[in-house]
């Protein structure tokens, strides 16, 4: 068990991180060393070594490699980033960057995605310094930067340059997973990450003639995108069950004595009532047309005109996914990926997935935990470079009324102490059992 000084320690450590400002707005404006220096020093004080890596100035990265028992068991990442998404002050019920802590809840940018975790990373480091704990594998810990944007200053820098830091690690923890679901029927579920969907993010552009407004014009650039992007977004994606929302489809189904038929899917997750929401995003792959940029006079039409479409798609399905874009595109719009990152499937029934459940388990037995794939992307992606397998675990014992994907990325985002606490020891159970 984590002692009570690691139980005080992730408070402390939540709120502090969330008072240095490391807003990520894109296109490198942001600064992650203030962040990374205190990771840092919290971790030299329990003796480990970290190294700082920097591809951009103020754009820093930490790792550090606690030593296993055994040296011939295969390393463990566990990873978080230090960057957070905008927070716009005036929106707020208290300051994005206070980190006040007010009636037992740290409030702040962060308090969920991810300065929790890189709290509770700390914290259980930290108790392990003082009661003599080794881990039986290596357990290699890194906080990231630049994960909000292209990841290129942060995991895919160290990815990239630093791959011998990460040497013998086979598989990643990190964020999005084994959070509280309530479904709103009284049932409390556990979904841990085993798979993330590719990201597509694509820039298309139609050419045509440009003209005068008041002329005849089959050849509107304009015209054309728009019945590109009418086809894009309403494109009715077919299923396509991966492993891993097979599996989280079967073992929700079974929360609630429901027999699982999947070859009705949408009649199942129908029946699933709120706890569909854990799958719905991820049975299809999806194309969201998002923005648009063409003309510059009412009078005119212009010669082209351009759009974006986020696009992601499930593990296995990218070359479906492509020939669906050129057949929905057309002959007349041209389309090409502007970020592309990979899908990512990790097993449901290894060693490692056992013991995460067992962890939340032992802590929260009136819940049920379940895999299940993440919709989006995470810092797993780079790492999958190395060969690591990535899972979604930064644990968090949520009260109703906390809907936290609501607070990803949203207005007021705060996290109760008491979810901290049981994030801590849910963690330290799960990793001195790794
Ligand atoms: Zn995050």
């Amino acid at each position: 068990m984590a002692d009570q000084l690691a139980l005080d320690e992730v408070v402390t450590f939540t709120s502090d991180l969330i008072r240095m400002d490391t807003t990520n707005r894109g296109g490198g404006d942001c600064q992650e060393r203030p962040a990374a220096e205190y990771a840092a020093a919290r971790l030299a004080e329990a003796g480990l070594e970290p190294v700082m890596l920097e591809r951009t100035p103020g754009r820093t990265n930490v790792v550090a490699r606690l030593e296993g028992t055994d040296p011939s068991a295969d390393a463990l990442l566990v990873h978080g980033h230090l960057d957070v998404v905008p927070a716009e002050p005036a929106d707020w019920s208290v300051h994005p960057f206070s980190g006040e802590i007010r009636d037992g809840v740290v409030w702040g940018r962060g308090a969920v995605d991810m300065k929790n975790m890189d709290a509770m990373i700390l914290s259980v480091v930290r108790s392990w310094a003082r009661e003599g704990v080794r881990p039986r594998r290596d357990v290699v810990i890194a906080f990231t930067a630049d994960e909000e944007d292209s990841a290129a200053d942060g995991a895919g820098f160290l990815a990239d340059r630093h791959p011998h830091l990460f040497e013998g690690c086979t598989e990643g923890v990190s964020e999005s997973g084994a959070y509280t679901f309530h479904d709103g029927q009284g049932r409390q579920f556990y979904p841990i990450g085993a798979g993330e969907r590719g990201t597509g993010w694509m820039r298309l552009t139609a050419r045509g003639r440009a003209g005068h407004g008041s002329k005849v014009n089959r050849e509107n650039a304009v015209t054309r995108l728009a019945a590109a992007l009418t086809r894009i977004g309403e494109h009715e994606w077919p299923l396509r069950l991966t492993p891993t929302v097979r599996a989280a489809l079967t073992e929700i189904a079974a929360a609630y004595g429901i027999e699982t038929d999947l070859s009705d899917v949408d009649a199942l997750l129908e029946k699933l009532g709120g706890a569909a929401k854990l799958v719905e995003a991820t049975v299809r792959n999806s194309s969201n047309p998002t923005m648009l940029d063409a003309g510059y006079k009412v009078n005119v039409i212009p010669g082209e005109a351009v759009a974006h479409v986020d696009g992601r798609f499930l593990p296995d399905t990218e070359e479906e996914f492509r020939a669906t874009m050129d057949r929905l595109t057309g002959p007349d719009v041209d389309w090409t990926f502007s970020h592309h990152e990979i899908a990512l499937q990790a097993p449901v029934d290894s060693p490692t997935f056992a013991r995460m459940r067992e962890a939340v388990q032992a802590f929260a037995p009136e819940a049920h935990t379940v895999p299940y794939c993440m919709s989006g992307g995470t810092d797993a992606k780079q790492f999958a470079r190395l060969g690591i397998t990535g899972y979604g675990f930064a644990p968090l014992k949520l009260p109703e009324g906390f809907d936290y994907q609501a607070l990803f990325h949203g207005v007021d985002e705060r996290v109760p102490v008491e979810a901290l606490q049981f994030g801590v020891q849910v963690l330290d159970r799960f990793l001195r059992s790794a």
